[in-house]
């Protein structure tokens, strides 16, 4: 799609909701090689905008739900994809509340891609996370920071909840750099596309995920205090140490392994209750 065509629709590109079309074909097509939607598949596609990557899903796959939030781009999909109505559905919605469990309608998991609205793109992939069940991968384009959050490993500057939550349900793979002259208009900032893949059987798994997710984001309050500082009130100093856990270490060096085992021992001790409500 060249970028005049873009524009071709009369619809004028919204800030509000993130739309930065995309237009390079190369892009999009080594973005479906990496993909490789296949008949069998049900795909999903959050935030189709004017169809780039639609289109050409829409030609590999079984079948297609899209959501989109622009009211202004249903009847423009709707026409431009009249012929697919057979395996293509558009819902009229905000991904933010969307139930995805309830687009499967059979033994199939769903195959989900986007390029997301990047103004939500993070609290996008936690509302995600929370179905990853019938899931069979997620291929996101992502603001190329979000993408680095997403794979960050302990130690790493980028490294935090975003991250750790992630790989506590997925497996993530960065696959290439997409540079801002792909789009209209031009975001200011590199896109990068990643693979999240949800596990069968998790590596490492927690009692309680409520109190995992809170033990993670306790710990990063205030991420250049040590985690005695920021978990004063949930767990001791001296249970940390019996953990093996030095309290004096500073929560991005701790690995999934480590968050859990603090989870764990608060959720044990019922001292989930004791958490500040507010954090
Ligand atoms: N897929 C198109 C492309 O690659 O050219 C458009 C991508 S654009 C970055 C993001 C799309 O998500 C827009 O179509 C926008 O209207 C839609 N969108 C924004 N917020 C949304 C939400 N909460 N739920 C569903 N779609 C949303």
């Amino acid at each position: 799609m060249s970028r005049q065509s873009s524009n071709n629709s009369g619809h004028k590109a919204r800030k509000r909701f993130g739309q930065n079309f995309l237009q390079d074909q190369g892009i999009i097509r080594r973005i479906i090689r990496g993909v490789s939607p296949r008949p069998s598949d049900h795909m999903v596609e959050i935030g189709p905008g004017l169809g780039a990557l639609t289109e050409v899903i829409l030609d590999e796959a079984g079948a297609l739900d899209a959501i989109e939030l622009d009211r202004d781009l249903i009847p423009i999909l709707r026409t431009k994809f009249f012929n697919y109505e057979d395996k293509f559905r558009i819902f009229e919605a905000d991904a933010m509340k969307f139930d995805f469990s309830s687009l499967q309608q059979d033994e199939r998991p769903l195959r989900i891609i986007g390029n997301l609205p990047y103004n939500i793109s993070t609290q996008l992939i936690f509302h995600l996370l929370q179905h990853t069940t019938c899931v069979q991968d997620m291929h996101f384009m992502l603001q190329k920071e979000v993408v680095d959050r997403l794979a960050a490993k302990p130690g790493d500057k980028l490294y935090g909840r975003l991250g750790i939550m992630a790989q506590y349900y997925c497996e993530i793979e960065p696959l290439f750099i997409v540079p801002p002259e792909a789009f209209y208009p031009i975001p200011k900032v590199d896109s990068a596309i990643v693979r999240l893949m949800p596990y069968q059987n998790k590596p490492h798994t927690a009692l309680c995920l409520s109190t995992l997710e809170r033990i993670v984001k306790t710990s990063f309050g205030m991420r250049r205090k040590t985690l005695r500082n920021n978990l004063k009130g949930v767990i001791e100093a001296e249970q940390l140490q019996n953990l093996d856990i030095d309290p004096t270490r500073r929560p991005e060096t701790l690995s999934l392994p480590d968050f859990i085992s603090i989870a764990d021992f608060v959720y044990k001790n019922s001292a989930s209750d004791t958490i500040n409500p507010a954090v």
